[in-house]
């Protein structure tokens, strides 16, 4: 069975159509599971104008989520969950929000490399005045540490630094073995994400050198197309798929309320 466990919605301003729409595409693509992760709220407004607020949150997400999952029950299983930031210094009040509320999993993504959002297209000019491998460097080195923080069910798109094509000098094998150890011990999935095949980068989310050490880890999946619009959901997920029959002995991982199982892909 395939699920979509990363999608967004219209409240993180960046994305269109609402809820429902998502949920709509998933039942026509006839997804078994489908979670809405958007943009989790974070402290200090950080990345405001790229996610609910609090309050948002509090009197528009959860309760159309919950209020979906019921009114689709017999159709999709609707899953409630957030992407969440990694970002130095907010770890406490991320695990505080997050053991609050009855989240099926908390996606955690890298997206900010201290004040610069290099994902943001807005931004991209700023690769021009750094060192790429430096770049790498420091966001692997934020992969590992969010692995470490313990505050996500799943890793989000592991290697995005990849997005606009820049590509680092040197080989990165021991960093990543030594990024991935760090989320094997920790027990933390990691997802296919299939929105890399949209970008720059023209290929899926984590790259098959990752994926290798993924399955030599015998690190779970998760699947995610990371749609900002309702007809993303499960886009390219025969490609996916295959990966998962290539580096996930055909298995994927499936939460509720931050419990894990398995489950076939076919
Ligand atoms: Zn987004
Ligand atoms: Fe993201
Ligand atoms: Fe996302
Ligand atoms: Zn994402």
């Amino acid at each position: 069975m395939l699920v979509d466990y990363h999608t967004h919605s219209q409240l993180c301003k960046h994305a269109d159509g609402g809820l429902e729409e998502y949920i709509i595409h998933a039942a026509k693509m006839q997804l078994k599971e489908i979670g809405c992760s958007d943009h989790s709220p974070m402290p200090n407004e950080f990345d405001l104008p790229h996610r609910m607020d609090l309050q948002q949150f509090h009197t528009s997400y959860k309760p159309e989520v919950l209020a979906l999952r019921e009114k689709y029950k017999n159709t999709v299983a609707v899953k409630f969950a957030v992407e969440g930031d990694f970002f130095p210094g907010t770890e406490q009040w991320v695990k505080d929000f997050n053991s609050h509320e009855e989240f099926d999993y908390v996606i955690g993504s890298v997206h900010y490399l201290g004040e610069w959002g290099f994902d943001n297209p807005v931004f991209v000019h700023k690769y021009e005045e750094r060192n790429i491998d430096e770049v790498y460097n420091q966001y692997y080195d934020h992969i590992k540490r969010s692995a470490a923080a313990k505050l996500f069910d799943i890793i989000g798109h592991c290697d995005l630094v990849k997005k606009f094509g820049h590509r680092p000098s040197k080989d990165m094998e021991e960093i990543l073995r030594e990024v991935f150890k760090v989320v094997k011990s920790a027990d933390i999935a990691v997802e296919i994400n299939t929105s890399g095949l949209r970008k720059p980068a023209k290929e899926v989310y984590p790259s098959e050198q990752i994926l290798k050490i993924l399955h030599e880890y015998r690190i779970p999946l998760t699947l995610g197309s990371d749609a900002h619009t309702p007809t993303d959901v499960g886009r390219d997920f025969d490609i996916a798929q295959q990966l998962v029959e290539k580096y996930g002995g055909g298995k994927i991982s499936l939460f509720t309320k931050r419990q894990r199982t398995e489950t076939r892909v076919s």
